[in-house]
This record gives C-alpha cells, sequence and structure tokens, in this order.
C-alpha cells in the first residue's frame, strides 16, 4: 500500500454482450475496488476494432483513480475485475467482454514481467487518447501534454456517444 493516494488511469473496452452496460458496469466497480476512488470518468466512445474486424464495435472510456494500491495490486484488481465480468477473449484482438489496461500510475515508468508504465498502446490508439484527454489533457507522456497528442491522432472510426439523460 502507497502512504499518498497516487492518480492511476485506466482504460476499458468492450464489444461482446451490451457492451455499454458492461463499461457503465465497470466504472462503478473500480470505485469499489479496495483502497481506491474512480475520480472521474470520459465519456464513453464507439470505435472500430483493431486487428480483425468481423466483430462487433468496441465501446471505451477511460477513468481516473487515486489509488493507495501498488501498480502490481491495481493490476491484479483489473484483472480479478475482468474475470468477473466473464471475460470471454478467444483470439488475440478479438472480442471480448471487458478489457481494462492500466494506462498511467503516476509518473511511474517501467518494464515488469507483467507490467509496462506507461501501457505502450496509449499513443497510437485513438480510442485511448480521446477519452483520455477529456479528464487529463494537461498529463504529459514523455513530453508531449495528452491534449496535444489527441488533437494530432487521426479520429476515424471514432464516434463519441450521446450522454444518457
Ligand atoms: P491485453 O489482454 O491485451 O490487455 O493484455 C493483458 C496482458 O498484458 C497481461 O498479461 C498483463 O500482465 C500485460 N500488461 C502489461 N502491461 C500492462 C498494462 N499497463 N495494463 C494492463 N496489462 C498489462
Amino acid at each position: 500500500m502507497t502512504e499518498q493516494p497516487r492518480l492511476a488511469y485506466v482504460g476499458l473496452g468492450s464489444n461482446l454482450d451490451d457492451p455499454e452496460h458492461q463499461v457503465r458496469r465497470a466504472l462503478a466497480e473500480l470505485d469499489a475496488l479496495p483502497l481506491t476512488r474512480c475520480e472521474a470518468g470520459s465519456p464513453l466512445y464507439r470505435s472500430t476494432p483493431m486487428g480483425p474486424q468481423d466483430q462487433p464495435p468496441f465501446i471505451n472510456a477511460v477513468a481516473r483513480l487515486a489509488t493507495h494500491l501498488s501498480p502490481l495490486a491495481l493490476l491484479d484488481q483489473l484483472q480479478a475485475l475482468e474475470q468477473r465480468h466473464r471475460r470471454v477473449r478467444r483470439r488475440h484482438w478479438g472480442p471480448r467482454t471487458l478489457d481494462l489496461d492500466l494506462l498511467l500510475y503516476g509518473d511511474c515508468r517501467g518494464r515488469w514481467p507483467r507490467l509496462t508504465l506507461p501501457h505502450p498502446g496509449i499513443t497510437e490508439r485513438n480510442f485511448v487518447l480521446v477519452p483520455l484527454a477529456d479528464i487529463a489533457p494537461d498529463t504529459c507522456i514523455g513530453d508531449a501534454a495528452v491534449s496535444h497528442l489527441a488533437d494530432a491522432i487521426d479520429r476515424d472510426g471514432l464516434q463519441r456517444l450521446v450522454p444518457q439523460q
């Protein structure tokens, strides 16, 4: 357990079993993780899948957590949450009920057997960068602010969902 809470950003994605519901439920469940509070959730986005195209579109969002968990303890919790959503994953980059990526954990950088921080996919994926910019525009990845990276990325296939009343 860390003494001061650290800010961590988690990317959420789903394209099976009512994906919008999966993501909204997961946002609430992140807030219920031990020693962790979900401070903000981005709007939801619909995105075309990476890899195989013969699968439904994804629903994506990003959450900001304030957590006392260490990076690996948080990863354990995220993976347990994926399992609780009965994560189905039949092939690489294929459909899944819930995918949770630890995008950023404070200014922690490094590569461990189970964890790479920042998550290596952030800067190439519009469905990560754009919702991340909604809630963390001034956060830097390397030398660049998230808002600048999001402004520069191609938004092809990415659509913001109209918020529910
Ligand atoms: P995927 O299902 O494609 O998201 O990949 C999950 C695998 O990536 C797991 O074995 C994790 O241990 C590993 N991994 C490495 N870095 C990260 C990260 N920053 N967030 C989530 N999973 C990670």
